[in-house]
Parts: C-alpha cells; structure tokens; sequence
C-alpha cells in the first residue's frame, strides 16, 4: 500500500515540476512516505528524515516532508524530533499536497495537514510509472480498516473502511495494462468487505470485472480477514482462470484465547473450517498468512498452539512479527506485556519451524510442470546455471502460487509467461528448465 501511495506522492512531484534524483543528499525536497505498523519502522523513517536536517548543499537545505501513517499519528509532535521538518502530510491530504508544495516554496514552514477527506483521492498519475516497464503492479481499490483488531494503529491512521469506486479501479487498470502491466495486486486492509458503488458491487463481482481487462494475464489481491472469507469469493478464486491459486489470510494467532484478546472475531476452528472450504474448492491452492509472537499474556501453550496450527495448515509462505506496543491501541495498555527477549526466541524458533515446512512443500514441486510470468534477469547465479551461449540468461518469474522461479533462457522476455518443469527446490526459490513446446 505505501509503495502504491508513494507512486501516487511521485506522480504529484513530477506534476509540481520535480524531477527524482538518486542522492538525497543533492535533493531540493525529500520525501519520506511512513510506516506506523511498527515501533521499527516508524524509527526508521525519523532517523532517515533526521539526516537531513543538517544537509547545506550550497548553503541550501532540502524541504524535507514526512508522508503518511508516521506522519497522521504523530502531528505536530513530528516537530520535536525533527525541527527541520516542513511538512507533515497526513494519510488523508494527498489531495492538498499541491498546495502545500506552492505555501513551501512561498517560504511557509512547518506545516502540517492531517485532516480527513470525504473521498479517496483519485490522483494515480500514469506518468508516476518508473521509467522501465514493469509487469506487476499494486492497485490500491479501498482504505481505512473498521476492524478494530487491539494490537494494530491502522484504524486509528488511515481512518474509515471506505472502498474506491470500481469503474475508477478498473479505468487505471486498463491504463497500466496499456503500458506493459500484466499482473495486478489488489490491495486493501480486508478486500473481502470491498463494497464498490454504494454497496452494489461486491469484491468477488469487482474481481470478474478486473479479470475483463485485456493485457492482465494475473490478478492477485492482500488481505483478506478470515471473519469475512465469503463462499462467493471461494467460488470466484475457482472460476476466475486470471485469479491466481493463491491466499493470503492472515491467522495472527492459533491460541483462542489470544485471537479473542486480539479482537479477531473468528476462533481457531472456524478458521481450519474456512482452510477446509477453500481446499475443497481449490484442491491445489497455496496459503500463506501473518502471524504476530509475543502478543501480551501469550503463555508457553498458547504459543505451542500457534506452531501446531502452522504444523496442522502447512502454509506455503509465513510472515511473521514480534508483537510491537503501538500508541492508541488497547493491548498497548495490557498489563501482561512479554520480555523482548521472550517475543524474540518464539518468533526465532517459529521461522525455522516454518522454514522446514515451506521447503517440504516446494520440494513437492519437482517434477511438476509450472508457467511462470517473467520479471527480469536473476539478481545472482544459482546452481543449475549453464551458460549454453552468449544469449544465454539467468532469469526468473513466479508462479501463480507466488513461489519465485529461476531458469536459464536465450529468448525469454520480461512479461512473458513461460511453462518450466521444476529441478530443484530450496526453502525461498525453485530452479526449472524451460519446457521444449515453449
Ligand atoms: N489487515 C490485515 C489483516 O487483518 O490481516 C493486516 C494488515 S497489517 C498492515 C499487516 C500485518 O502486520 C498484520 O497482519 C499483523 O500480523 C502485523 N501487525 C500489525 N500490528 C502489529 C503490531 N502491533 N505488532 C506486530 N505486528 C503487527
Ligand atoms: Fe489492523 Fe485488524 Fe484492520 Fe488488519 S483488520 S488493518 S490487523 S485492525
């Protein structure tokens, strides 16, 4: 979400005459685009803003703005850290970014909007497209979360569950498709409540919709909230072909005394009966989900339940994170808060748990035949790699389980889809060989 907001951030830039440079240092306006999520990164973001404030390049200092969660929770409060700060853009002021852009250059300081705004703002700039094509692209279709769950800031940053219009949706969709795209990400807090068109248009029927869209070989959205996984959007992940064969639906917990601390709203059982539904329909699906350790109160037991869920599922892909305190938030306030050095040893032995798991099932890959959609050349050489000639290349894709795939080609191109029959499986990546037909 905050790679797609930053795009949008980049295309008002542009349209206010900037151009992006690759030294901060020499920049005439930085930008940090934040995350709240988390005690780190909303650390990071200070500490990267924090550079800047003695940077006189000329005798000339960058305007420096801080964009976004960090920003919306902290207010004026960005000041005390950062007294060179000159703009504090809330989640909801994209709209009025221009016009604080012309008060800064008119010599205005510290300004700071984190206002809310009745609608989304629809300003995704086409030409906010980084210079080389790229082939998967995240579309942002609602935001807010109305949820509630007590560990998490984003109700309390981005507001309101409000979903985006679906012609709007579909109308950039198309545009991108237009410049190369050939995979999309639909991105909200819970897709699965996405009511488009006062209400008219659900997420299954805006996925029918998207899926019209000439030129998108693939659509894949994040997240959805188990309490709301419809038999409606089971059936589309069934009969949409450009729906790619795979979830992610966080679990954050397989202990039913924690999911009920964490407001979740769903227990253990109904999630195993949703993983039940959608395996019945989707025999093949991959999962994969988020998971948070070290939540306050969460005792050995319920620990050891979260690691027997992670046994009794199988996911294909975990990502999960030490329970973080986040201002606003009920559990900050729990009194049964766990020793970082707890949180750290559970999180250490549920990953290598996890890390066995995720490599017993893309072993169970080799010998299978893939497609892959081609995204660019291999960052570094793997086993299996044969240079057979001087166009020989080391590329990789993903499946649409979202597992990535290197192989050597001499003509594969970037947004090709290519069928590669599976050689080797390691625990983050697959090596094939690209089948004879293609
Ligand atoms: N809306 C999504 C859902 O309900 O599954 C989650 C969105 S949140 C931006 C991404 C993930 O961050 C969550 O699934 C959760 O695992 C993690 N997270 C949120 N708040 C956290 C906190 N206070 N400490 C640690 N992890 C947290
Ligand atoms: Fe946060 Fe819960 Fe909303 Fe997800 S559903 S964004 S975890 S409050």
């Amino acid at each position: 979400m905050n790679v797609y907001d930053s795009q949008i951030l980049a295309g008002l830039l542009q349209n206010a005459g900037y151009e992006q440079i690759h030294d901060p240092n020499l920049a005439d306006l930085v930008l940090c685009n934040t995350c709240a999520i988390r005690h780190k990164a909303q650390e990071k973001a200070y500490s990267f803003l924090g550079r800047f404030a003695g940077t006189r390049i000329k005798g000339k200092r960058p305007l420096t703005v801080m964009a976004g969660c960090v920003a919306q929770k902290e207010k004026e409060k960005a000041f005390v850290r950062l007294p060179h700060l000159d703009l504090v853009l809330g989640t909801q002021a994209f709209g009025r970014f221009a016009a604080h852009l012309n008060a800064l250059i008119s010599g205005e300081t510290r300004i700071v909007d984190t206002e809310p705004s009745e609608n989304i703002f629809e300003g995704f700039s086409k030409d906010a497209l980084p210079g080389k094509v790229q082939i998967s692209r995240f579309v942002t279709i609602m935001q807010g979360c109305e949820n509630f769950c007590t560990y998490c800031v984003v109700p309390y940053v981005r507001g309101k569950e409000r979903s985006r219009d679906p012609f709007a949706i579909v109308e950039e969709i198309e545009g991108l498709a237009a410049s190369g795209v050939r995979e999309i990400t639909l991105l909200g807090q819970n897709v699965n409540s996405y009511a488009g068109n006062n209400g008219q248009v659900s997420f299954a029927d805006l996925l029918h919709l998207v899926s019209k869209v000439d030129g998108i070989e693939r659509i894949r959205f994040a997240t959805s909230h188990p309490k709301d996984l419809s038999n409606d959007l089971i059936q589309a992940l069934k009969d949409i072909d450009k729906v790619c064969n795979h979830l992610h639906l966080p679990v954050q917990s397989g202990s039913n005394d924690i999911l009920k601390r964490m407001n979740r709203k769903y227990d253990r059982d109904t999630y195993f009966k949703r993983i039940s539904a959608l395996r019945q329909a989707c025999p093949d699906i991959a999962l994969s989900t988020d998971l948070i350790v070290g939540f306050p109160g969460e005792t050995v037991s319920d620990f050891q339940q979260t690691m027997d869920l992670l046994e009794a599922v199988e996911f294909d892909a975990v990502f999960a994170f030490s329970y973080s305190a986040r201002s606003f938030t009920p559990a900050a306030k729990f009194s049964n808060q766990l020793d970082e050095q707890t949180k750290k040893e559970r999180l250490n032995a549920l990953l290598d748990f996890q890390e066995k798991i995720t490599e017993k099932k893309n072993k169970s890959f080799v010998g299978k035949k893939v497609t892959v959609l081609v995204e660019g050349d291999s960052p570094k050489t793997r086993d299996g790699f044969v240079k057979k000639n001087k166009n020989t290349r080391q590329m990789f894709g993903r499946n649409d389980a979202n597992k990535i795939v290197h192989f050597a080609s001499d003509r594969a191109a970037i947004g090709d889809l290519v069928t590669l029959e599976i050689i080797n499986a390691y625990p983050h990546s697959l090596w094939g060989e690209v089948c004879e037909s293609d």
